[in-house]
């Protein structure tokens, strides 16, 4: 729960007069080593907030992230540098996260100077290994950012992640800015890095097709709660809760073999001011007077399958009526 209103300001824009606002609510989420969890959710919904939270670039103002089992609040010293460097993030727009002004091994090797982590001597070769890890040849790196195309700074800044050597990587909407054609070749590279470290990842997007094929697990965000979360496959074959629905009406592949489901009606509001009750009602198909005043707790409805929604509270395990 991040109340310090700077915080909010990549979240909603705003300069002047920060209100206080939850951009994440009670949620609760453990990841596993080696698991993948796709966070899902519109812009907004709070799942880039919560993903600096886990990479401790922000802190909660209650409840706690515990990293291999510690508080990270209580982390000093190596043990605070251990889950700092073993926790890396990845942006959306790697343009921005990268200085023009350097160099390509002066970004690449700024992390390991800064905190003398190898000699001088190693680094260039921890540079051309994190090169060929993401695919690039040695030469690049004595080019500039803007010498070289999207998909390779996003390549870059996955390099720049593995040169600290992490076991877990936050990826906060990695392919969104990247043309269709070269979001496929990132997430194999992601999927490529998995398989050959036993990378964990917190793996953020607005867009379920983009976390299908990497996620074991996925999480569906909703104005800053968790609403539905479920193995992948359940997700897309045993769908519970009506805003997941509204996702997958949003997929046009789905949407051919299913033909139920109704695309998600008006904006997501404000977490401002959000709805009473089930914050989804305003948008919900389904909502009935119990939905305006009760919000609905997070609850199992099937093996490793919890969802939020009144109507799933009777023993339902399912609003899809070909599941
Ligand atoms: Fe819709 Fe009610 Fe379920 Fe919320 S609790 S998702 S409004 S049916
Ligand atoms: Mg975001």
């Amino acid at each position: 729960k991040p109340d310090l209103a700077q915080n909010l300001l990549g979240l909603f824009g705003r300069k002047k007069e920060q209100p206080v606002v939850h951009a994440v609510n009670d949620v609760s989420l453990s990841i596993a080593k080696g698991e993948v969890i796709g966070l899902v959710g519109e812009s907004g919904c709070g799942k880039s907030t919560l993903g600096r939270m886990v990479a401790g670039l922000i802190k909660p103002s209650s409840g706690s992230i515990r990293y291999q089992g510690q508080d990270t609040a209580t982390l000093r010293g190596k043990a605070r540098l251990d889950y700092i460097l073993g926790t890396q993030m990845i942006f959306q727009d790697p343009q921005a996260s990268l200085n023009p002004k350097q160099r390509l091994h002066q970004i690449l090797g700024e992390a390991l100077k800064v905190h003398k982590l190898v000699p001088n001597a190693e680094i260039t070769d921890r540079i051309d290994t994190a090169l060929a890890e993401v695919g690039l040849e040695k030469d690049y790196r004595n080019r500039f950012p803007h010498q070289i195309s999207g998909g390779q700074r996003q390549r870059i800044g996955i390099a720049r992640a593995l040169m600290v050597q992490p076991s877990f990587l936050v990826c906060d909407e990695p392919v969104a800015a990247l043309d269709v054609s070269i979001q496929a070749q990132v997430i194999n590279l992601f999927m490529d890095l998995r398989d050959r470290h036993g990378f964990t990842y917190l793996f953020i997007s607005h867009d379920l097709g983009v976390v299908r094929h990497i996620s074991d697990r996925v999480a569906i965000m909703y104005l800053g709660r968790i609403v539905e979360i479920a193995s992948t496959s359940d997700i897309f074959n045993r769908v519970a809760h009506p805003y997941t629905q509204a996702l997958l009406a949003e997929m046009p592949d789905v949407q051919r073999q299913k033909r139920i489901f109704t695309p998600i009606k008006g904006e997501i509001p404000s977490p401002l001011n959000p709805p009473s009750g089930c914050t989804f009602h305003p948008r919900c198909p389904h909502a009935t007077a119990l939905c305006k005043e009760v919000a609905p707790a997070l609850q199992e409805i099937g093996p490793g399958h919890q969802a939020a929604c009144h109507l799933l509270s009777d023993g339902r395990t399912s609003l899809d009526p070909q599941a």
